[in-house]
This record gives C-alpha cells, structure tokens and sequence, in this order.
C-alpha cells in the first residue's frame, strides 16, 4: 500500500473495470437496466438466476450513491 495514491486507483477489475460516476467519482454500484435472456415455459421461468443479462454503452444507468443517471457509457475515467 502507497497510501494516498491507492484511493486514485479503481478497485473495479471485472464488470465495472474503467467504470467511475461522472458525477460524484464513485466507482460503484450502479444500477443497471438490463435486458435478459431467460428460458420461458408455459408455466413460467424456470430460474431466473439462470437468464443471461444483457447491457451496452446505452443502458440506463445510475450511480448509487448520488442517483446521477446517465448511460453505462457515459460513465468512464
Ligand atoms: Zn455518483
């Protein structure tokens, strides 16, 4: 640990990798609309858990932190 220079750095190194809040910096959690791929059967899904999530550059986003809103691609270093 560098002290502080560490808290420059971003801790996301897989789905959020690069991502940060334009708004208030944070790096995360953000709220994501998703679209999703689930097997659906006469009488419903089987687990959603399952379902593969589906986002780009311009899904709704919004910092949970300071509720900013924006698209997942507008929300970069
Ligand atoms: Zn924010």
């Amino acid at each position: 640990m560098v002290g502080a220079t560490v808290s420059r750095v971003s801790p996301n190194v897989n789905c959020l990798e690069g991502k940060r809040c334009p708004k208030c910096g944070s790096y995360g959690p953000f709220e994501i609309v998703v679209s999703m791929r689930v097997l659906l059967h006469d009488n419903g899904t089987d687990n959603v858990d399952d379902g593969i999530s589906e986002y780009g550059d311009d899904a709704r986003t919004t910092c949970h932190s300071c509720r900013h809103e924006g698209q997942f691609g507008d929300f970069g270093e």
